[in-house]
Parts: structure tokens; C-alpha cells; sequence
């Protein structure tokens, strides 16, 4: 039983779309632990542009560097107000650096795989995702193709669009080394770099031989690196081969959407973004705005997001209790939510009431 001696402040960002519901499933589910949660509501995303002008007023920012935890749904992208992402500017503002989203196959969920258990650790804050972006045909696109061309690089047209990739140092030492001290803490047995360091040499590369440093540090932990191509095929054939994965931000965008998709859908993948002075979970699905409001989204992803923010308050009792509630339920099948399949036993249930049999399955708190 935990000694909690105050309830935990954390900062609860509803979202839109299913946010709403599958946030609220998830304080459900961890309050029935018996834990003591301060909420602090905040409100964010398309319902608050129109009132403060900005899909990310700053009192959210200033709530989360208050709590340093936040638990988020998600949040619909405005299209057409020159915000990229509330997402991207929350991740950017807070310095979250690593995108943690384990992914693992439970039983009753027609995962394609019934042996996918890895973490995907994904750098959040470099890479072509850094937003130096040159439009074609733009004036300043122009003088950096002409200085490409005078630096001795023939051939490249002049309608051409530019990303740069970045990738530093001081990026790769730190997600690496995030990776590995995961993956020690949770007791997994290997770290695998993930790079296209044989044609980037001067990005990827670089990644690749700080990998090759910082695993150094963990003698206990095996290291060894892929690229990605062969990872991808790796995964779709023997998923059971690699452990923990750390990759640049691009890769680790698209890897870990395939990683949930092994591992049985986006309903039930949950993530966290995590940071020097803040962490935020977050299930990995979007708004869902097709099936929002009408009590369908499956909350798994939500709660499980739950479960990992239980563990990074060190309160791994409560979240193994809430994880085990959670895989009897899947497993037992006897309701599910409409996107997992089910049969003649099953009844198809709606976002509350599958919420409540999974408080219904909690185990009881060791006195
Ligand atoms: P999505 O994840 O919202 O939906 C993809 C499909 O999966 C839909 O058919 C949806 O019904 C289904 N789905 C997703 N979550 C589900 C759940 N919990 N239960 C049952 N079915 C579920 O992806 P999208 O449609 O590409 O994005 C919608 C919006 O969400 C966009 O504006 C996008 O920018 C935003 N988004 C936000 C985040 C975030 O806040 N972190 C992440 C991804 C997308």
C-alpha cells in the first residue's frame, strides 16, 4: 500500500474530439486505485482559439512547470490558423525530449502478434521536425540553393522545397542516454539504435557514434544499432527480437505507429512525453472527431497512459494493480469496445461502462 502523504498535483488537459471521454475514464480508473489526485483542469485546443485567441494559452504551460505531471488527451490540429500543432508547441515549450510508447501485445485484442512486448524512445525535439523549412520558389529558398550550388553541391533544381535536418550532440547523448537508463530501470535487456547512418552520414551518422559512446556506460545493458529499413521488415517478421528502440524523431514518428499497430491498434497504446522538468501522458491516438461524443472510444490507451504516469510518480504498486485490471478485462472478453473485434460472448460495450469493469477487475490493495 502506498504511504501517499498528499494528493498528487497533476495538471488534466480534457482535449477534444474523444479527449474528454477517455481522460475522464482514465481519472476514474486511477482514482478507484485509491490514490489522491489533485486535478488541475486546463483546458486547451479548439474549444479555448476562439475565446483567448490561442489553442495554447500560457496559464496551461505555466499549470504543467507548476505540477511537473500532466495527464493530456488528445487535441484536434486547427487547420488554418498558423498553429502547426498544440501538440508540437507543448512538447517544444516544455523541452520534452523523449517520447517513451511502449508497445505489447495483450491477449482478446486480435493483435497480429500475441508476442510484441517493446518500448519505442523517440527524440522529440530535432530532426527535420525542427521547422527550418524553405517553401519552393520563396526568395530566401532561392539564396540557399544558390549557396548549396556554390559549396559544390551540382544538381540541385531550383524548384525544390527545403527541410533541414539537425541532428546534434547534445540531442543524441541525451536520448540515448534516456533510452538506456529506461531501460535499466525497467529491467529490459537491450537498447537498439535505429539510423540510416550508411547514406546521412553527418546526421544519423552522428547519432550513431554517440549511441556507440554513451552505450558504452551500460555494460549490463546489450547495445547494437539498425537501419531502419531492416528494422521495419525486422518487426513485421520477428517483433520479438528487439527491446527497447531509440531513434531519431522522424523514424520514432513513423516506427511507433507501426509498433502499435503490431500490437493491436491505436485504442490501446498508451505514450508519455517526458522532459528535465515535466513529463505528460498521453494515449497515442488522436481526436478520433468520427466517433466523438458518443461514448464509443475504446479508453485503453488512456488508462494505460495512466498506468505509466503511475510509475513515474513511483507508485509501480497502484500501476501494476490498474495494468493487471486492465489485461483481465481484455483477456476475459466478455465487453469490449466497437474496435476490437468480438464474438457471440462478447458485448459490446461504450466508453464507461468498459471503464467501469475494469475498476470492477482492480485486485485489491495489499493492506
Ligand atoms: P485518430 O487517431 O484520431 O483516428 C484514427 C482512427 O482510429 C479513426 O478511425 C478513429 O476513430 C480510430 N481511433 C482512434 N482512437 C480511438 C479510440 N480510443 N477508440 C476507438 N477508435 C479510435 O487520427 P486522425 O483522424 O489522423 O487525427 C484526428 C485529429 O487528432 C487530427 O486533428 C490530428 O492532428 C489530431 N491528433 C492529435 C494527437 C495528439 O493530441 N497527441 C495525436 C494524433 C492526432
Amino acid at each position: 500500500m502506498s504511504a501517499q502523504k498528499r494528493p498528487y498535483p497533476i495538471t488534466l488537459i480534457p482535449g477534444d474530439g474523444i479527449g474528454p471521454e477517455v481522460i475522464e475514464a482514465a481519472r476514474r480508473a486511477l482514482e478507484a486505485t485509491g490514490l489522491c489526485f489533485d486535478w488541475r483542469y486546463q483546458e486547451a485546443g479548439a474549444a479555448v482559439l476562439e475565446r483567448e485567441g490561442t489553442p495554447l494559452p500560457e496559464r496551461v504551460i505555466a499549470s504543467i512547470r507548476e505540477t511537473g505531471v500532466a495527464l493530456k488527451g488528445p487535441i484536434t490540429t486547427p487547420v488554418g490558423t498558423g498553429f502547426r500543432s498544440v501538440n508540437v508547441a507543448l512538447r517544444k515549450a516544455l523541452d520534452l525530449y523523449a517520447a517513451v510508447r511502449p508497445a505489447r501485445s495483450y491477449p482478446g485484442t486480435g493483435a497480429r502478434y500475441g508476442h510484441v512486448d517493446l518500448v519505442v524512445v523517440r527524440e522529440n525535439t530535432e530532426d527535420v521536425y525542427a521547422g527550418i523549412e524553405f517553401n519552393c520558389g520563396e526568395p530566401e529558398t532561392r539564396d540557399l540553393l544558390d549557396w548549396i550550388g556554390a559549396h559544390g553541391f551540382g544538381g540541385v533544381r531550383e524548384d525544390a522545397g527545403v527541410s533541414i535536418k539537425l541532428i546534434s550532440r547534445y540531442g543524441s547523448e541525451r536520448i540515448v542516454r534516456f533510452a538506456f537508463e529506461y531501460a535499466r530501470a525497467n529491467r529490459r535487456r537491450k537498447v537498439t539504435a535505429v539510423h540510416k547512418a550508411n547514406i546521412m552520414k553527418s546526421t544519423d551518422g552522428l547519432f550513431l557514434q554517440v549511441a556507440r559512446e554513451v552505450a558504452q556506460d551500460y555494460p549490463e545493458i546489450a547495445f547494437e544499432d539498425m537501419i531502419v529499413d531492416a528494422l521495419c521488415a525486422q518487426l513485421v517478421q520477428h517483433p520479438e527480437v528487439v527491446d527497447v528502440l531509440v531513434l531519431p524523431n522522424l523514424y520514432g514518428d513513423i516506427v511507433s505507429d507501426l509498433c502499435a499497430g503490431l500490437a493491436g491498434g491505436l485504442g490501446l497504446a498508451p505514450g508519455a512525453n517526458i522532459g528535465p522538468a515535466a513529463a505528460m501522458f498521453e494515449p497515442v491516438h488522436g481526436s478520433a472527431p468520427n466517433i466523438a461524443g458518443r461514448d464509443l472510444a475504446n479508453p485503453t490507451a488512456a488508462i494505460l497512459s495512466g498506468v505509466m504516469m503511475l510509475r513515474h510518480l513511483g507508485e509501480r504498486t497502484a500501476a501494476d494493480r490498474l495494468e493487471a485490471a486492465v489485461v483481465s478485462v481484455l483477456r476475459e472478453g466478455r465487453v469490449r469496445t466497437a474496435d476490437l473485434p468480438h464474438g457471440m460472448e462478447t458485448r459490446v460495450v461504450g466508453t464507461r461502462e468498459f471503464t467501469d469493469a475494469v475498476i470492477a477487475a482492480l485486485p485489491p490493495a495489499e493492506a
